[in-house]
């Protein structure tokens, strides 16, 4: 370790401070000066942030800033090194606990925690296996218990481990500390389920980063093959290179046969392909000697392909997490790209199909045992493929045979064995002394699960049917309250159709001039000309007057535009400047991060000197923006005034001393540091104020706040 480049105590305790000072941040990424402040004000979390959105800082801001040791459960150890690699490389006293190390290097770690002598220590889960290790850490101050990749405690996530079931029970054993849970996984079934198991209290909650804006999302209700076909070969025709999913093999093969006569170039790819001629079709759509995958949802997990410009589904898929998972495979390189779903109701019927073929009830599977135990031989082997066991059975769903087998297999009645000679597999029964009516299923367990498959389902009908912003609509099913629409979907573009070109009224020349002088002021003028210094989707928050730390922290709350176009809203405005660009007043530059500025043009028309015809977006679209009502920044302390002031903390700390020595009680009795710690940051100004932060219940605040308040007080002046 690197020691001695910072000790646990000589971390400094102010946020922004401490992100620029052992991260080298400048600026927070969406969401993080949220569930930051939230932290540090003692609460809760639950955190939901995409694959690559920012989460570690979350919890390793706060850590620094807090007294005591953060402890991360992360369920990968190699993973695990790395961060800790990276922290220390920082010069951040951190380490870890997990299956590596033995006994007493273990208990070492403990010892070592228990003196304070890291900030950050990760664990692996499994080690709460031990009521011993859990009893250990009773001992250490814990400031926060961050839970990393918490959707592994979800039964319905993609990732379940059974050892993460544990930490509800390890909180309660080691006295509740803070804890904060993330992941990215949005589903409100496994938010649901994170909240549940872990027994978080009044959370404070918080989806961010899931807008994917260079994405224009359509559906489109089509009538039959035909039209789908019509729409197929327009969009290859407008974007060559994309993606389209189909909800069955036979669809693929029916799909790639179309494109083939149409002389396009492309792959089929599905699961019932062999091997080869799947990495065969992936690696020549990955290299781009292939422009159009045609594909089932078993292509996807691997493909990374960033210059994806369309994907279409040509039948709806079976919930909404599945589909903008494969929709956001389009425009990974941030360029515009277009997701179109070719919706007709006769669809749902596949899906329907799948889901009773996935959920077999236990009726079936019980039917299923009784026959693998009549025609099993002296080795209790059924020899037969579940083609040839169901031309028996006959199974309405023939696909509920093998999802049947599966839940015998899982718990542990039958395994599936290779049938000598043959390239098929047979079954074989592990207990073949149990009879049929005394195999155990968890039924409740069976019926939950289709029970949530036709929800899902449902949740994706229904959005094929809704007439709101796709982006909004889907950002608010993944919990991300208040997004502003997107602008370029097709309900937004549909409540934008009336635009034509046409001189502006008073209001919209006033309008213009506004965004163009923001445009000016967040430019720089140079003797080439302009020269951008900020994207768009900056210049427009700076122009309706976003509150977000983004803004403060560039001060760009202080210029003379901040707030100028307020009323308009952010839908309306994205729309007005994708207009300016194309009536040439404003351009950006080519790159990852377009910089958007004026135009010689721009410069006149923001004068005065020159009039413009626009395509104007219609009004109504600044009627759909909501205002930004109870969002997660408004719930929370603003984080600028969250710094830490040591000279309070010494005050309120020596006060604390003084009233426990009077009562001959331990320190802790009185407040906890960590309580000190959240007076000092969020200075309550009245006893329902401090009854509000961790540590403060009524009997103390009635006995000891008022001389802490006082403190407070008098600091202030
Ligand atoms: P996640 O765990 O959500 O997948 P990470 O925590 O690994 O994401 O962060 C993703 C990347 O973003 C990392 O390279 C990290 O250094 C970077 N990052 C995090 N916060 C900031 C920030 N405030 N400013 C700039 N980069 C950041
Ligand atoms: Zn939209």
């Amino acid at each position: 370790m690197v020691a001695g480049v910072t000790t646990a105590a000589s971390v400094t305790k102010d946020p922004l401070d401490a992100l620029e000072k052992h991260f080298g941040f400048r600026k927070f990424l969406d969401g993080q000066s949220q569930v930051v402040s939230a932290l540090l004000s003692g609460r809760d979390a639950l955190v939901v942030m995409p694959t690559g959105g920012g989460k570690s800082l979350c919890y390793q801001l706060p850590a620094l800033c807090l007294e005591g040791v953060t402890v991360v459960i992360s369920p990968l150890i190699a993973l695990m090194k790395d961060q800790v690699d990276a922290l220390q490389r920082k010069g951040i006293p951190a380490t870890m606990i997990n299956s590596t190390l033995d006994l007493n290097d273990q208990r070492d770690r403990i010892r070592r925690m228990k003196e304070g002598e890291f900030k950050l220590v990760y664990i692996a889960p499994e080690r709460f296996r031990s009521g011993v290790f859990t009893e250990a850490l009773r001992e250490v101050e814990i400031a926060l218990f961050a839970i990393d990749e918490a959707h592994c405690l979800s039964q319905w996530g993609h990732d379940f481990r059974p050892d993460y079931l544990r930490l509800g029970q390890a909180l309660d054993k080691i006295g509740r500390p803070q804890t904060a849970a993330f992941t990215a996984t949005a589903t409100p079934e496994v938010r649901a389920d994170i909240l549940k198991h872990l027994g978080l209290r009044e959370p404070f909650e918080c989806v961010s980063g899931f807008s994917r804006p260079n994405l224009s999302l359509t559906i489109t209700h089509a009538g039959g093959h035909e039209e789908k076909y019509g729409r197929v070969r327009d969009i290859i025709a407008e974007h060559k290179t994309g993606i389209i999913y189909c909800s069955t093999r036979k669809r693929v093969d029916e799909v790639a046969l179309r494109l083939k006569e149409w002389g396009v170039s492309s792959v089929a790819y599905h699961a019932g392909m062999d091997e080869n001629a799947r990495s065969r079709a992936q690696d020549l759509f990955i290299s781009k000697k292939r422009d159009v995958a045609v594909a089932t949802n078993a292509f996807g997990m691997g493909i990374d392909r960033s210059d994806v410009r369309f994907v279409i589904h040509f039948e709806l898929p079976g919930s909404v997490e599945a589909y903008y998972q494969e929709a956001g495979r389009a425009g990974r390189d941030g360029e515009p790209s277009v997701c179109e779903l070719l919706f007709n109701f006769a669809d749902t019927r596949t899906q329907e199909f799948f889901i009773e073929g996935n959920n077999p009830g236990a009726k079936t599977i019980r039917e299923v045992y009784q026959y693998l135990q009549n025609k099993s031989d002296a080795q209790f082997e059924v020899k037969k493929t579940l083609k040839e066991i169901n031309e028996e059975l006959e199974l309405k769903n023939e696909m509920a045979l093998g999802s049947a087998i599966s839940q015998l297999a899982r718990r542990g009645y039958v395994e599936r064995f290779d049938i000598a000679g043959q390239r098929l597999k047979g079954t074989r029964l592990l207990q073949p002394k149990v009879k049929t009516r005394d195999i155990e299923l968890d039924v409740t367990a069976l019926e939950e699960k289709d029970r949530r498959d036709r929800d899902k389902l449902k949740s994706v009908i229904d959005f094929s049917y809704s007439n709101d912003c796709r982006q909004v609509w889907i950002l608010g099913y993944f919990g991300e309250a208040d997004a502003a629409p997107c602008g370029s979907c097709d309900m937004c573009r549909k409540s934008g159709n009336a635009r034509d070109l046409r001189e502006a009224t008073e209001a919209e020349t006033l309008i213009v001039k506004k965004a163009l002088s923001g445009v000016a002021r967040m430019s720089q003028k140079t003797a080439a000309g302009w020269e951008g210094r900020f994207g768009r989707a900056k210049i427009i928050q700076m122009l309706v007057g976003s509150r977000s730390q983004d803004m403060i922290a560039a001060r760009l709350d202080e210029l003379s535009t901040y707030g100028l176009l307020k009323d308009t809203g952010t839908g309306y405005l994205n729309l007005l400047f994708r207009e300016l660009a194309s009536a040439g007043l404003i351009q950006a530059t080519v790159g990852e991060y377009p910089l958007v500025t004026l135009t010689d043009r721009g410069s006149r028309v923001m004068a005065g000197k020159e009039e413009v015809k626009l395509r104007w977006p219609s009004a109504a679209m600044t009627a759909g923006v909501k205002p930004a009502s109870r969002s997660a920044a408004a719930d929370t302390p603003v984080l600028a005034e969250m710094g830490f002031d040591q000279r309070l903390f010494d005050q309120l700390k020596a006060k604390r001393n003084e009233i426990a020595r009077n009562e001959g009680v331990p320190a802790f009795v009185v407040f906890s540091n960590a309580t000190l710690e959240f007076f000092t940051r969020l200075r309550p100004s009245t006893v329902e104020a401090a009854l509000r932060i961790r540590g403060v219940g009524e009997n103390k605040a009635a006995k000891y706040a008022a001389p802490f308040l006082e403190i407070i007080r008098s600091h202030g002046k």
